[in-house]
């Protein structure tokens, strides 16, 4: 076994042997553009695009005319939400997304609020769901586009997309969905699930960083977006700029085995994580789960330790490579805005660590992280004066704390 134990799949996953094998001949051996209609190069580099957007598109029960690659869920979601808004403006100006969604539809709906918009960010129950009648009344005569996630990359709850889906349909209104960290851990339908909007990408199932893609629906109804990247037309016209094509070689094969191995990885994937759970439960008391009880990723424990600072207990478990809050505002001390939305206290937000297990996480693993996990919490612990007082039967809020 070799250490540190990479625990933080949900921030980004190992490249598949497998993936790099089919990407390397593109990078020195079929190096052509695309685009270029005129010779060898550029038809190969065309015929393995192509392939791969077929791959891409199984995963999701999608005809690959419409799937657009793009260099990131990040740009993707931009693209669905900033698109979507520009095409349909003269329809309407007000836009449905919740409180828990990734930075990434955050960030652009609030931009959209400072040009016209109005966002309607739904907030969740304590698990992190988002309910169907939340956004059944938040929907008005003028919402064009309604985006939630399918499962959420801190604590993983799973979304009643299909059911969502089906309401959007019936009221008109477009439905997009980040189905970044859904992607492989159950499947997805399009066509059953009524989506009109998908965000996917690579390097969270085993292929590289920098390459993704937006479903777009082509027909019952076809989805229409403004670009928001201007050029050679790439794309359909939606995402103007020479392709990568090694990465989407490696994205297409990503998506195969995703499909490959999904019934046998996920059952494994869940053993492991329940596993991890029941170990540390076993070893520790005053420890809470965030994030839904069934409706919930198999790879995914996001877990607050009463008494012990996140940040502490990760320094205290370098061997661990797991991940306080997400990988994206980590590098701030501030509570995990997530957390805070499901209505968990500053204290316990702050003691959160979330694990995110993966395809090469082994058994072996997950025992070394039960045992570095519990002795680093109860030596955290032996050095809390607060935890001793709850352990000697003090209510703390019963104590009158003197300002200093
Ligand atoms: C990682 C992630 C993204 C961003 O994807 P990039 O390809 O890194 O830009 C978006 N949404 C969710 C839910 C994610 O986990």
């Amino acid at each position: 076994m070799k250490l540190p134990i990479y625990l933080d799949n949900q921030a980004t996953t190992q490249v598949d042997p497998d993936v790099l094998q089919t990407m390397l001949p593109y990078f020195t051996q079929i190096y052509g553009n695309a685009a270029s209609r005129n010779h060898e190069f550029g038809w190969t580099a065309e015929a393995a695009v192509e392939k791969a957007r077929a791959q891409v598109g199984r995963l999701i029960g999608a005809s690959d005319k419409e799937i657009i690659f793009t260099s990131g869920a990040t740009e993707s979601n931009n693209l669905a939400i900033m698109g979507a808004a520009e095409m349909y403006k003269e329809k309407g100006r007000h836009i449905v997304t919740s409180a828990i969604e990734h930075k990434s539809v955050l960030d652009t709906c609030e931009h959209l609020e400072k040009s016209g918009y109005t966002v309607t960010f739904l907030p969740v129950d304590r698990y992190g769901q988002v309910s169907v009648d939340s956004v059944r009344q938040a929907i008005r005569p003028d919402t064009i586009l309604v985006s939630i996630m399918t499962a959420n990359n801190e604590i993983g709850t799973i979304n009643p997309v299909a059911e969502i889906g089906a309401l959007c349909h019936d009221m008109g209104v477009i439905f997009h969905t980040d189905a970044v960290q859904a992607a492989g851990k159950f499947p997805l339908d399009v066509e059953k699930m009524k989506i009109d909007l998908l965000s996917l990408t690579a390097h969270k199932i085993y292929g590289p960083k920098g390459v993704a893609a937006l479903y777009v629906r082509r027909r019952n109804p076809r989805v229409r977006l403004a670009p928001i990247m201007h050029g050679g037309g790439h794309e359909r016209g939606m995402r103007s700029g020479t392709l990568n094509v090694p990465g989407i070689v490696g994205f297409g094969k990503a998506c195969e085995l995703a499909m490959k191995y999904m019934d046998a990885e996920v059952p494994r994937l869940r053993r492991l994580r329940d596993k991890l759970w029941d170990g540390i439960r076993a070893g520790l008391d005053e420890i809470y789960l965030n994030g839904h009880p069934t409706d919930h990723l198999p790879n995914n424990l996001n877990v607050s330790f009463a008494f012990v600072e996140g940040e502490s207990l990760m320094m205290g478990m370098k061997e661990l490579a797991v991940s306080s809050g997400s990988a994206c505002t980590s590098a701030s001390l501030e509570v995990s805005y997530v957390l805070r939305a499901l209505g968990v206290g500053e204290d316990l937000a702050h003691t959160s660590i979330r694990f995110g297990l993966g395809r090469f996480t082994t058994e072996e693993e997950i025992d070394f992280a039960i045992e570095k996990i519990v002795t680093t919490v109860k030596k955290l612990r032996d050095l809390s004066p607060l935890y001793e007082m709850v352990k000697e039967g003090v209510d703390l809020k019963s104590v009158q704390w003197t300002a200093h």
